[in-house]
């Protein structure tokens, strides 16, 4: 019989890394706690956070908020099935469709999940009001995740031939290109789906004329506009979504990553007019759970009590000012990005090198691609975290530099 370990010692925990499947290269630390902006790994090493578990950790790390409400709905009722409504689920419901403009949300727990929801309901609007039509126009370069249908509609050049055979019925077509949609339309399309900032693929903001565009073609054919805000929405790009910036509205939204906070929780939101599923036909059985829907409920009255999406805003200008300056003297290329979803370019094989040597030097950045540095930090940022993080940043990147160069 095998015995839990009794002593869990820090030799230990590293041995036990063979147990895990080798789906990442993962640096050697193991992280073990984290606290506002920061997180802190078993060997007592700190880190200053501007991966924010991925964009994920709005709140910063371990907010009390959330604790809060974790805690007290645990004590509450953990789980109650999907067959019932529950009372975080109708409080979160009805504030999330309030705050977003939408009229039903349906709940998942990972924005895969939301972004599935979004394709199964545009290809029964296929069905129910366009005579079949199935097809989804989504862009070169987006990422929509990594079930099957979400690899398809997802546009990287190397996800084309893994796990073959695909899910048929997308078709990528090349960003801020209106023409290019254009022509990509036919008898069988029913919906377009993009991110209004691309997130995974080096943060690319789309054209507001080219969403409003979109959003014409979709009338014109009567076909569905689907957002992707998975990684823009709750006030990520300084507005609570990023269709804000556009003034168009999306049919379909679907959320992710900072909806809860750190809880593993997605939606996806849609205008009554597309409320099409029959009964049975879409469900989950952590879809609306409790803890999710407490901790959802938690984090958007925190975004919005301590107005989170205008320190976005403020501190992703800050951001710009600042790495704009450093331009001059550094290498740094092609500042872009929307609040506080901001990435640079570096010369091509660079970004790799300068996020380990951050890493040694306590700093988290993420690299997107060898020449590209991504910056997505809690929303609770505030400018000194940006000066230590620009300082560490600037150290890295001349010893970088002087090692490559
Ligand atoms: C992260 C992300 C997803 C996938 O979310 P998961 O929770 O990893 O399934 C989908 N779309 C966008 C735009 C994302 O950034």
């Amino acid at each position: 019989m095998m015995h839990v370990q009794e002593a869990v010692t820090d030799d230990w925990l590293h041995g036990a890394k063979e147990s895990v499947l080798s789906t990442a290269v993962r640096p050697e630390l193991i992280m073990e706690r984290g606290e506002g902006m920061y997180i802190w790994d078993t060997g007592g090493n700190k880190y200053l956070d501007f991966i924010g578990g991925w964009a994920v950790n709005c709140l910063g790390h371990s907010p009390k908020a959330l604790q809060q409400a974790l805690a007290s709905q645990a004590g509450t009722l953990v789980h109650a099935s999907p067959a019932f409504y529950n009372k975080p689920m109708l409080e979160f419901s009805a504030q999330l469709t309030e705050v977003s403009g939408m009229d039903r949300v349906f709940f998942a727990s990972s924005g895969a999940e939301a972004n599935e929801s979004a394709i199964k309901l545009a290809r029964k609007h296929g069905t129910v009001c366009m005579n079949g039509a199935y097809e989804i126009i989504t862009l070169q370069g987006s990422f929509h995740g990594r079930t099957l249908a979400t690899m398809s509609a997802t546009g990287k050049p190397h996800w084309k031939q893994l796990y073959a055979p695909k899910v048929d019925g997308f078709r990528h077509v090349p960003i801020n290109d209106l023409d290019a949609c254009f022509a990509a339309v036919n008898n069988n399309t029913c919906a377009i789906m993009v991110e209004p900032v691309q997130g995974e693929g080096g943060v690319h903001p789309l054209d507001e004329a080219y969403l409003y565009g979109l959003r014409k073609i979709c009338d014109m054919y009567g076909m569905l506009l689907i957002f992707d805000e998975i990684q823009t929405g709750m006030g990520r790009t300084g507005k609570l979504f990023a269709y804000e910036h556009s003034g168009i509205m999306p049919d379909i939204l679907t959320l992710g990553k900072g909806i809860g906070g750190g809880f593993p929780l997605s939606a996806m939101l849609t205008l009554e007019k597309h409320n099409l599923f029959q009964p049975g036909e879409q469900g989950g059985t952590y879809s609306a759970q409790p803890l999710a829907m407490a901790a959802g409920l938690a984090v958007l009255q925190e975004l919005i009590e301590q107005d989170l999406t205008a320190n976005a805003a403020t501190q992703g200008q800050y951001v710009m000012r600042r790495l704009t300056e450093l331009s001059s003297n550094l290498p740094i290329r092609n500042i872009r990005g929307q609040g506080l979803l901001i990435a640079f370019d570096l010369p091509e094989g660079l970004a790799p090198v300068v996020t380990e040597l951050c890493l040694d030097k306590g700093l988290l950045l993420n690299a997107p691609s060898p020449s590209t540095i991504r910056l997505m930090p809690p929303l609770i940022v505030e400018e000194a975290h940006i000066d230590a993080m620009l300082a560490i940043a600037t150290d890295a990147l001349m010893e970088a530099a002087s090692h490559v160069g």
